[in-house]
């Protein structure tokens, strides 16, 4: 074994376990394991930990995201939108987890596309979660406030239709309510949400101000793509003077150049900055030129769809 290969081990495990805490970063002592690194992929994966749970981004496609949430009590695993299931079974091998469950935010093939493939590939089968027919696998269809169990911890599905009529926002607590975090598909992304494709404003306005804006504003946000500079830069049109939106795309700015992930935001930072978050805002809904929330909403998802 050469120096570099010793290297390569060592940076691919350090890159990996990147986390928000270092709780986790060098749990494993086996740094030569091979990563799943030798895909390649747009954003380098990252391990963000929260108490008894912890999520991996797994970089997939041109620009989205796949989900492994792991529960750390029972090693328990589940999987969001993963179009790439070689690149999830490989995860799932390397973390010595148990997948048992998919969930799936929406029928578009760079989220379900996967679903079929991953299926085939796991004969002991999976729990495939989902509102929508159009969802290759689906084996447990969910609407608001139905609890999915991955181990110890509980997922709560909401539904939030707009992007897709049968689009549903997968919320995930632990036992002590300590842990919080929401995956979010093509609703919500940072800085920004889903096109109207088979919804209204009003819906929008729903799924992200009476559903999402009312988690606790510490729940993290793990979204489907990584669009996060265009959608701060579409803040700054929106509400020049806007500091928080300022300062998230610099950062943010430097983190693409370095090549990592923008996610996961908060709730509570999504308020800040995120326009369409933003709708009750007299700032907001002075750029729409108008005075309630929905029309607000139909103005900046128009304006942005050309922006
Ligand atoms: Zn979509």
């Amino acid at each position: 074994m050469s120096f570099s290969h010793l290297l390569f081990g060592y940076c691919s495990r350090f890159f990996f376990r990147q986390t928000s805490s270092s709780r986790n970063c060098f749990k494993k002592s086996n740094l030569l394991h091979k990563s799943h690194l030798s895909f390649t992929h747009h954003s380098s994966p990252i391990t963000v930990s929260q108490k008894d749970m912890y999520i991996k981004l797994i970089p997939a496609l041109k620009d989205n995201y796949m989900y492994l949430l792991v529960d750390e009590e029972t090693k328990e695993s589940a999987v969001v939108d993963p179009v790439e299931p070689e690149k999830v079974l490989e995860l799932v091998k390397e973390e010595q987890v148990k997948l048992t469950t998919v969930l799936t935010t929406h029928h578009h093939w760079d989220h379900a596309g996967g679903n079929e493939k991953l299926l085939n590939l796991i004969p002991s089968g999976l729990t495939v979660c989902g509102n929508d027919d159009r969802i290759a696998g689906l084996n447990r269809r969910v609407s608001t406030n139905d609890k999915i169990k991955v181990g110890s911890l509980t997922v709560t599905a909401y539904e939030t239709p707009c992007h897709t009529t049968g689009h549903i926002c997968f919320y995930v607590n632990s036992n002590d309510n300590s842990s919080k975090a929401v995956f979010t598909g093509d609703t919500l992304f940072v800085s920004g949400c889903g096109r109207f494709f088979e919804g209204t404003a009003q819906q929008m306005y729903h799924a992200l101000i009476e559903v999402l804006a009312e988690l606790p504003p510490e729940t993290q946000v793990y979204c489907g793509h990584e669009y996060t500079v265009k959608g701060l830069a579409y803040s700054q049109h929106v509400e020049p003077g806007n500091q928080a939106a300022a300062d998230k795309l610099v950062w943010a700015k430097a983190k693409r150049e370095a090549g990592e992930p923008t996610v996961p935001s908060t709730i509570g930072e999504e308020l800040t900055y995120n326009p369409f978050m933003r709708v009750r805002e007299a700032s907001v809904q002075a750029h729409a030129k108008a005075t309630d929330p929905i029309s607000t909403m139909a103005y900046l998802r128009k304006e942005k769809d050309s922006f």
